[in-house]
């Protein structure tokens, strides 16, 4: 890939942008450059970094319908969508500018006399970051804020699918003060995000994609020695329906959770876990209401369901589909690939409803990143809990009840890092950790007061105003 072309997914003749993709030599210039301005960076005191991040911030609300409007031409979701979207990364901006005044360490009481013990936080150099298409504004901010208070210089190579509003963000990074050549983007595809992962001047790899491309990162990036390999990966969240929920709230989730953005959210719901008493009722809501949804053009207000990114992720849903149906599930309502008059060669998804899906189906294990929605019948509370649970991922779970005794109990018993009770799987806040368990990352947590340690190292200080030798754990007296 010599350049890397942007495309209108609603409409694929549109081109948005072209950009060359990035060589080897291309990547050594940009880590070269961006660890040059680092070493003044870091010496820039922590408060006056973070004043360039609120005036990133400003910039992003002054501008936010224009970012909104870009968000949602190239990634293809609903024009609100787009404006929560980068609301997310204003929020951000908001949330870690006011992490520049606060605590970055803790003082700890030494045991010898006259000795003082506390941390402090170091920047890992530069910082490597492959974000996905699907979030291509609020992403890039998650990491980057962080990364900059930090203290870090960064190297971001954007998606290859949405590598205009990749470079939107890094603009009014630069206009909002951040010194020359510190953030550097490289554009292309795998080959690059590879040759970032292993490049010898990255201190740290910070990566936002699917379970397969996150495994190949991390056993590359340990390749090349020690550093610090974030992981923020795929999903297969499941919204628990127990039989005393409101189901009018409950159909409103599951329409949001597994369609909003087309079902292409790391958070989407994709499995219904119903309490087999209300499940018939439950599908005849959410099916009835799926067929009401008005696919088109994002841009357009009264459109609630975007394209499919590609043409080809369609047909690997429409395979993950058929699949289903050949392994017992039945669609309830419309279903498949569509075309939307106005809107030529973009691939549009009926939001579809399976019922009859088995836990052990693929399409109940397997993320789909798409609009599909399995319905699972369960018996129990505990039954429902252990079948959110017997997947390998671990990212987002929601529960529907209107005992708190239930919902608690079930939250105690989900095994994701992110839980809602009465809400659905996506919707997640700044100030709380973001991030999955099991085989959805690494254990490391963006957004929240300690998404810093990712871009960050402790270093622990000892002084020592004795004016003698003091020996720890021999001189205790
Ligand atoms: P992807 O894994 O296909 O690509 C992600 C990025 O990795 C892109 O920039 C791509 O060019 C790059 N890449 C591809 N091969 C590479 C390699 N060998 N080495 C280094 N980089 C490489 O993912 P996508 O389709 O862009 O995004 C969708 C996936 O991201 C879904 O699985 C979704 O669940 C996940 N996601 C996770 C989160 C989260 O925070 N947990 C958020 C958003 C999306």
């Amino acid at each position: 890939m010599t350049t890397v072309t942007s495309y209108n997914p609603a409409r694929p003749a549109e081109v948005l942008g072209e950009f060359p993709a990035a060589d080897a030599a291309a990547v050594d210039r940009a880590v070269a450059a961006a660890a040059e301005a680092q070493r003044s960076w870091a010496k820039v005191p922590v408060p006056l970094r973070a004043d360039i991040v609120a005036e990133a911030g400003r910039l992003l609300a002054e501008r936010k319908d224009e970012l909104a409007t870009l968000v949602s031409r190239e990634a293809g979701k609903v024009l609100v969508e787009g404006g929560g979207e980068v609301q997310e990364a204003i929020d951000m901006a908001a949330f870690v500018a006011g992490q520049g005044r606060s605590a970055m360490g803790q003082v700890v009481p030494s045991e010898l006399r006259d000795k003082m013990a506390y941390t402090t936080r170091i920047p890992v150099g530069v910082v490597g970051m492959i974000t996905p298409w699907n979030f291509p504004m609020a992403i890039p901010s998650w990491k980057c804020f962080p990364a900059l208070l930090a203290g870090n210089g960064i190297v971001i190579k954007p998606s290859e699918l949405a590598p205009v509003c990749g470079e939107a963000f890094v603009d009014v990074l630069a206009e909002s003060g951040v010194p020359d050549g510190l953030i550097q983007v490289v554009h292309g595809a795998g080959d690059v995000g590879a040759a970032l992962t292993t490049h010898p001047g990255i201190g740290a790899v910070s990566f936002t994609g699917s379970v397969p491309t996150g495994r190949k990162v991390a056993a590359a990036a340990m390749e090349t020695g020690p550093r610090v390999v974030s992981l923020e990966l795929g999903g297969k969240n499941a919204m628990i329906v127990l039989d005393d929920a409101d189901l009018e709230l409950a159909t409103d989730g599951a329409l949001f959770g597994a369609f909003g953005t087309s079902g292409q959210r790391c958070t989407s719901t994709s499995r219904v876990l119903v309490q087999r008493g209300v499940a018939a009722e439950l599908v005849e809501r959410v099916a009835t209401r799926a067929a009401e949804l008005t696919l088109g053009d994002p841009t357009d207000p009264t459109v609630d369901v975007g394209p499919i990114i590609t043409r080809q992720s369609a047909e690997r849903i429409a395979g993950m589909l058929d699949h289903a149906v050949g392994e017992g599930a039945s669609v309830a309502g419309d279903s498949g690939i569509c075309e939307v008059e106005g809107c030529d060669g973009g691939a549009f998804f009926h939001p579809t409803v399976l019922t009859g899906v088995r836990p052990e189906h693929r399409l109940a294990r397997e993320e789909a990143f798409g609009p599909l929605l399995s319905v699972i019948e369960v018996d129990s509370d505990d039954e429902a809990v252990d079948v959110v649970n017997q997947v390998e991922y671990g990212l987002s779970a929601a529960v529907y009840t209107q005992d708190v005794n239930r919902a608690l109990r079930a939250v105690d018993g989900i095994d994701t890092g992110i839980c809602y009770v009465n809400a659905p799987t996506i919707g997640a806040e700044i100030p709380l950790p973001f991030g999955g368990t099991k085989h959805t990352g690494n254990g490391f947590r963006e957004a929240g007061a300690r998404g810093i340690e990712q871009f960050s190292q402790v270093k622990s200080v000892y002084i020592d105003y004795s004016g003698r030798l003091q020996r720890a754990q021999i001189d205790t007296e």
